[in-house]
């Protein structure tokens, strides 16, 4: 048997150099390597009559030297040129230092040449191709697979040592699927699709290929979701909080009045609390939707049914504003509530946990330190966990061991298509907020140029002026040479020292301790702060409704739905807002990516088109949720097979919850291959 699992290292053609290379795309064994797709692929297999050949284009000829290599050198470059024939005309080839090619072709002998063609007239010219002898299929005479690289491999490179790796495995695999789903849904052996999906003979094989392998991929996570939702629901009897205590009595006492959308999905957690059934529940909304009243409300429900809450964050700053909200309506009910974060002092730390064992302390509300093992609660009956893609399904499932089956709420400002959803979240119910309040103002975006930045500048020095704040977001923490993005620190300097050196700019990043990054959250809540240049951190729910303007630096690097949750942070407050995406780049799709974010401030709109534009990427931020990335599938292109795919799977678990069944023990060992230690299952 083949040891799947070998270091890629083994591989023929794998030296100490290239190691480093393939590890950097995260190819470490020789399953990763077999497993590594095309992402593209180039047809160098039908051969054109040099006559044929249009400019522009890129073509295979099969022709003949008339004579052999002439070598000019112009300064330090050397020039190879070389006349070819066909039967129906020459074509004049160059290269560029390439002087070992001086005696690579002998005239009058057949070779294929593949490159782009350029036609002066009538005269027709290739520039640089790649070759082989006519015998020959090493480059040419076939479909060419195009790898995903970084420029420092070269395409010729990986092809190759791919091509080892198969031949190391060559038909050899093991089935991953049962016989009985191969036969059904007409796929393609293991084998056969792993080998054509590298290199395939025509494009009906590649597409029979790929459908095999798109299958495999999209049944595992279908599985592994559904199976976990097994999981949960086999250990039934969940609580049933009080029919007799009522969400309205909070309802009637908050300032505004909810929406209908509030509404409706209160009523559908009020029911599952009520029901003995375990509550597992996902609750999507906008940003701004209003997602935390509806926490708070459920809270209520929980607590006067006599039961403690935990209420989970992704950062303390978000953990303190929860408290502010929920102390400000609940406080009034004699609901006791508590903040968790790492910054505490060790002491008060002791007194909470303490209070909270014997049953003194109703919601805790806080962040990963929640999860630590000393945290035990008297009797948890609730866990929200906020801003949900934050935290890993194992998080997730690590906060509710805190409870006997405690009902779940995880709160998603990832807005996603509902189709999607219910596959992505097989494992969740499903509640949707799909209205904002009321009034709310249209965040104004605009996508400008670098040449535009003065002009940028001085409309940030205008919206301060009169007295609002502004962000100011870039990539990331460190400059980054090779992708030439602005750090933060670094433009904080300009910005600070030059540009805005009469206002009070600050910075924020990622690195820096909770402490001091709550600190300056502090002081630009007080508007002590005009400018706050920051990366993502601030991109989950904080909260700051003078800030009335957002630049987003390097916009094009952002996903669109980071930009969307981004630009939430602005127009929380009565004043008309704004948003800046400064970007670089000419293609196609940055362009229209730009477009989108101008044209909707609509969360699910930008979602569908995000995922129209990108196929799936890490939009649904899968990998933190601990779904593995995909590496054929593209939700977009392949919503059919997903479909078709989730009802099969559906079937199989109904017949087989478990999947303990003999024919069905290769999928529990793809599941588990596959996910690993990412959940338990
Ligand atoms: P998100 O869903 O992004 O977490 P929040 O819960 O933070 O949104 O709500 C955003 C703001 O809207 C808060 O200031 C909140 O008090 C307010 N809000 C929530 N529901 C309503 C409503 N029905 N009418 C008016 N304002 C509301
Ligand atoms: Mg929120």
């Amino acid at each position: 048997m083949i040891d799947l699992n070998k270091d890629v290292k083994y591989v023929k053609g794998v030296g100490p150099n290239r190691i480093q290379l393939l590890n950097k795309l995260k190819i470490y064994t020789l399953k990763d390597l077999i497993t590594y797709y095309p992402r593209d692929y180039e047809d160098r297999s039908n051969p054109q009559n040099i006559c044929d050949c249009e400019d522009g284009t890129e073509a295979l000829i099969e022709a003949m030297p008339i004579s052999k290599i002439t070598e000019f050198r112009k300064g330090k470059m050397t020039i190879s040129k070389l006349i070819v024939k066909d039967q129906t005309g020459s074509c004049y080839i160059t290269w560029y230092n390439q002087g070992y090619l001086r005696n690579r072709f002998i005239p009058m002998k057949f070779y294929r040449f593949f490159g782009k063609v350029s036609k002066k007239g009538n005269r027709v010219e290739m520039n640089s191709p790649v070759f082989d002898d006519i015998e020959q299929t090493k480059n040419t005479g076939k479909i060419i697979p195009i790898y995903p690289l970084t420029y420092e491999l070269k395409q010729s490179t990986l092809r190759r040592i791919i091509e080892n790796g198969l031949s190391e495995v060559n038909g050899k695999l093991d089935e991953t699927l049962p016989e009985y789903i191969l036969k059904e849904n007409n796929l393609l052996d293991i084998n056969t699709a792993i080998e054509r999906i590298h290199f395939p003979i025509d494009f009906s094989e590649y597409n029979k290929s790929r459908d095999r392998l798109v299958f495999e991929e999209l049944l595992t996570t279908q599985l592994a979701l559904l199976k976990l939702k097994n999981n949960y629901e086999r250990d039934q009897n969940g609580i049933a909080f009080r029919k007799d205590v009522k969400m309205s009595d909070v309802i009637n006492v908050l300032p505004f009045k909810l929406t209908k959308s509030q509404l409706r999905v209160l009523e559908e957690i009020d029911n599952d609390m009520e029901s003995e059934k375990s509550m597992n529940r996902l609750l999507q909304g906008d940003v701004g939707s209003g997602k935390t009243v509806v926490a708070m409300i459920s809270a209520y429900k929980a607590v006067k049914s006599g039961y403690q809450v935990a209420i989970m964050a992704p950062t303390a700053i978000l953990a303190s504003q929860h408290l502010e909200s929920f102390q400000s309506i609940l406080s009034q009910f004699g609901i006791r509530c508590e903040l968790l974060i790492s910054s505490i002092t060790k002491k008060k730390k002791m007194e909470i946990l303490e209070r909270l064992q014997n049953g003194e302390i109703d919601i805790l509300i806080g962040t990963h330190a929640l999860l630590e093992e000393n945290v035990l609660f008297k009797n948890l009956g609730l866990v929200v966990t906020d801003e949900q893609h934050r935290f890993g399904v194992k998080q997730r499932a690590t906060i509710a061991t805190k409870g006997k089956n405690p009902d779940t709420i995880a709160m998603s400002a990832t807005p996603i298509p509902r189709t999607l959803a219910l596959i992505l979240y097989g494992d969740l119910d499903i509640s949707i907020i799909d209205e904002l309040p009321p009034n709310r103002k249209k965040i104004e975006t605009y996508a400008v140029r670098k040449g535009m930045s003065e002009r940028v500048n001085q409309f940030i020095r205008k919206q301060i002026d009169s007295g609002r704040q502004a962000y100011i977001v870039c990539p990331l923490v460190e400059e980054n040479e090779e992708l030439g993005l602005n750090s933060v620190i670094e433009l904080e300097e300009k910005y600070k020292n030059e540009t805005f050196s009469d206002y009070k700019v600050a910075y924020l990043h990622g690195k820096m301790k909770a402490r001091e990054k709550d600190e300056i959250m502090e002081q630009f809540k007080n508007g002590e702060i005009q400018i706050l240049i920051a990366t993502t951190v601030i991109e989950v729910g904080v909260n700051v409704p003078n800030a009335s303007i957002m630049v987003v630096e390097n916009a094009e690097r952002f996903g669109l739905a980071q930009l969307h949750q981004l630009r939430g942070r602005v127009g929380r407050g009565e004043y008309q807002s704004y948003c800046i995406l400064k970007f670089e780049g000419n293609s196609e799709t940055i362009r229209q990516r730009m477009k989108v974010m101008c044209d909707t401030n609509d969360g699910f709109i930008i979602s569908e088109k995000d995922l129209e534009l990108r196929g799936s990427g890490d939009f649904f931020g899968t990998e933190q949720h601990g779904i593995p990335e995909f590496k054929i599938a593209n939700l977009f292109e392949d919503m059919g097979t997903l479909k078709k795919v989730q009802k099969i799977a559906m079937q199989i678990m109904a017949e087989d919850p478990l999947l303990e069944k003999e024919k069905n023990a290769k999928l529990n060992e793809l599941i588990k291959s596959k996910f690993k230690s990412r959940i338990e299952i």
